[in-house]
């Protein structure tokens, strides 16, 4: 061969530098870019179990798993199989499956809360519907949400959003008219808000991870039950990230809270986009075409994501739950004393198989609070364990996503990688 691979071989740099030509900033969604930590991201070429590799052959433990979407590991052969099986009998039809009716029974099957379930394509879809829905069911305007909290790119929740916004260091985002957010009403997380009766719901994510990982206090989620009881409004849970992620049946199942509607997203997709919005079946049936509620989706219920979403959840039994918030409960440990040897002051909370990593003195409980968190420390930690093959999402204000494929040997392994970058990031503290 007269061309050298060498001359056509492909880099993080070169790519990156084609990306931004082509797409703003480079990336197809903000929280992709290092814009927080610098430098450039790496380009993914493949990926398997927990590990992923950029295109020059760089291997890394990946602790950002499709920020949630993957939880059985990368290229899973149980969901491949079910993807490839899937893909060969169509990918799109525009007329419902047996695959969709399949889905919305096990969702309904592991959430009690949820009789009915709508799918959609993604997280925002979900979260946007679940707000109209709560809108049109009650007759009233007012969404209340909390500070911190991410419910997707919807207009009417992008306030004071977590997440790639609070990242960027943003209010809300431009383009987003006063009007739209004038009946979004933000409170701090962890207080429960009087609530008048203009209140349609209250929305919330009951484990916040997209301000770091923030647990509700004791009594928050009982309160916000009650007083949307009182009111008259819908309690609404965004389970995008924690629904068949911290137990079988969401953080609902854990915190033995019953919400009115409950958002879903990443997990029940396997890696491919979804959504689903679920709830009392009194509340759903205000949807078209039962109701007055409009919503809609040319690829909703895709053949794809819904054999992809069914594959992962059939790998997901009690014995997966128990081993995966086992095994983040361990890694937490080891973390925290990795920071204590390495005298840095850092916070490693966790909630069933979910990781907090927040450089302060003590654990945030609110927005306010989370935004303590040291960035300029964390950008260093995030490229010293980067440098040594370890992938932290590249903003501090996301959290870890051990999955089914971190091994106890390869956590034990990462530990100690992570020593080594706190120990240097301390060097320079
Ligand atoms: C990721 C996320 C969303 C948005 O989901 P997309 O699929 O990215 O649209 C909504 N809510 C929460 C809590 C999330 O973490």
């Amino acid at each position: 061969m007269p061309d050298s691979d060498d001359e056509h071989a492909l880099t993080n740099a070169g790519l990156f530098e084609r990306a931004q030509r082509v797409i703003p900033g480079g990336v197809n969604s903000p929280v992709r870019a290092f814009r927080s930590v610098g430098g450039s991201p790496y380009f993914v070429a493949r990926a398997e179990g927990a590990h992923v590799w950029d295109v020059e052959g760089k291997r890394y433990t990946d602790f950002v798993q499709s920020y949630g979407a993957i939880i059985a590991g990368h290229a899973h052969p149980v969901i491949v199989e079910a993807v490839r099986e899937a893909a060969g009998a169509g990918t799109s039809y525009g007329a419902p499956t047996e695959r969709e009716v399949l889905l919305a029974e096990a969702i309904c099957e592991r959430v009690p809360s949820c009789e009915m379930v709508r799918l959609v394509s993604s997280g925002t879809e979900a979260t946007m519907t679940a707000i109209r829905l709560a809108r049109g069911h009650t007759g009233r305007p007012t969404i209340v949400k909390f500070a911190g909290c991410y419910h997707g790119h919807g207009d009417a929740l992008l306030a004071e959003s977590g997440s790639g916004v609070a990242t960027l260091g943003l209010p809300g985002s431009a383009g987003v008219p006063e009007s739209a957010v004038a009946e979004t009403l933000v409170v701090p997380y962890n207080v429960v808000p009087e609530l008048g009766d203009d209140v349609a719901a209250v929305i919330v994510e009951p484990v916040a991870a997209n301000m770091g990982l923030v647990p509700p206090a004791p009594g928050f989620l009982e309160g916000l039950r009650k007083a949307c009881d009182d009111a008259g409004a819908l309690l609404i849970f965004d389970e995008v990230i924690t629904g068949f992620r911290v137990d079988r049946g969401g953080a609902q199942a854990l915190l033995g809270v019953t919400p009115d509607l409950s958002c879903f997203g990443k997990v029940i997709g396997g890696g491919l986009p979804i959504g689903a919005l679920g709830g009392r079946a009194g509340v759903m049936s205000s949807l078209a075409p039962l109701g007055p509620v409009y919503q809609a989706g040319t690829l909703s219920g895709n053949p794809l994501a819904t054999a992809a979403g069914l594959a992962a959840l059939s790998l997901l039994d009690d014995a997966a739950y128990r081993m995966l918030c086992g095994r983040a409960e361990m890694f937490a440990q080891w973390l925290t004393q990795v920071f204590e040897d390495a005298s840095l002051p850092a916070q490693v909370p966790v909630f069933g198989s979910l990781l907090g990593l927040y450089f302060g003195d003590a654990p945030a409980t609110d927005y306010a609070s989370a935004k303590g968190t040291d960035e300029a420390l964390y950008a260093r930690f995030f490229h010293a364990c980067l440098d040594r093959g370890v992938a932290l999402a590249p903003g501090a204000y996301e959290v870890l996503f051990p999955g089914l494929a971190h091994s106890k040997d390869e956590l034990e392994r990462v530990s100690d990688l992570v020593a080594a970058a706190a120990r240097e990031v301390a060097g320079t503290y």
